[in-house]
């Protein structure tokens, strides 16, 4: 079976919440990204998002801790999944029968401007930062932010910070105007882990041609998502799916289209396509209309070589 990288999921969200989950139980009740059911679909390399939630009404950088502890403690704590935070690790993990994690940040509202908080947070391994969840917050508004505008001052310099870092910035959640603020200011392709295509379903979350656009020309990357409010509107299916990548592809997208479940931060999932463990489904859908080059490419092909180029090195 062929291997998997996943942008985006919110395990770490539900242990959080839920300290009694444990992710290497085989049953591992209530989490879609186990260790059972990414081993089940060879699942290879899985980001992990630390997302506050919304009860958390003053965001601290000690939550970010507490999620990276969890992190550590329950998931990287024996060698089963190992963090990858550059190219040796990438290709360590790549050539063994450990599973990779990328930790990242969804909503930087805990950095509170604070270039050391920033540093820190990639001294523990964060490589990915998602400026916004949907509202606004120091740096940037997010999609549902009644304003709608684009970086603050202080959120244009952590783009630089993070550029500076090596954090690479993920266009998910952020409002329009933050998009192309974000496209002006950063030196780096940057990514979206968790969007589809506004053309065929017009939720917020989704992204207009001209960012799909803008992506693909910068060789940064597209997270296909499973969210089925994001996919048609609800009554999702694994087609759906497949018209968003078809989609992108068209728009010349091919080598820019990953997979960004968001599993484990949706109440509603696709049928055939429930969890970690149901990759299957998806792989055979697209082995019917693609050829075994471009389903690599989809799959993990994408989304290694942007790894590759953009870890650090050491
Ligand atoms: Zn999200």
């Amino acid at each position: 079976m062929m291997r998997i990288i996943d942008g985006h999921c919110d395990a770490l969200y539900k242990m959080f919440e839920n300290p009694v989950i444990d992710f290497y139980d085989s049953v591992a009740v209530g989490l879609d990204v186990s260790y059972a059911k990414m081993k089940k679909s060879n699942v290879k390399i899985q980001f992990f998002a630390i997302y506050l939630p919304e009860r958390i009404t003053v965001p601290k950088f000690d939550h970010y801790l507490e999620y990276i502890n969890i992190f550590y403690q329950k998931i990287t704590c024996d060698g089963r999944v190992r963090l990858i935070k550059n190219r040796d690790d990438l290709h360590t993990v790549w050539n063994s029968e450990s599973i990779g994690a990328i930790l990242t940040v969804e909503g930087a509202d805990a950095i509170q401007g604070n270039p050391l908080f920033t540093r820190t947070l990639h001294h523990l391994g964060v490589r990915f930062i998602g400026v916004t969840w949907n509202y606004g917050n120091w740096a940037a508004d997010g999609i549902l932010e009644p304003r709608q505008g684009g970086f603050s001052r202080h959120g244009k310099s952590f783009i630089k910070d993070c550029d500076d870092l090596g954090i690479l910035l993920d266009a998910s959640h952020l409002s329009v105007a933050a998009f192309w603020d974000l496209a002006a200011a950063s030196a780096r392709p940057f990514v979206a882990t968790h969007s589809n295509a506004k053309a065929l379903c017009g939720h917020p979350r989704n992204l207009d041609d001209n960012q799909l656009r803008e992506l693909i020309r910068r060789d940064g990357r597209i997270g296909v998502t499973f969210v089925p409010w994001f996919v048609d509107g609800g009554q999702a299916s694994i087609d759906g799916i497949l018209r968003h990548i078809d989609y992108i592809g068209a728009l010349g997208g091919e080598r820019q289209l990953v997979l960004g479940s968001d599993f484990d931060g949706i109440s509603r999932t696709i049928p055939g396509l429930e969890h970690a463990g149901q990759y299957g489904n998806l792989v055979d859908a697209l082995s019917k209309r693609y050829s075994n080059v471009q389903v690599e490419r989809f799959l993990y092909g994408n989304w290694y070589s942007y790894l590759e180029r953009h870890l650090p090195v050491h």
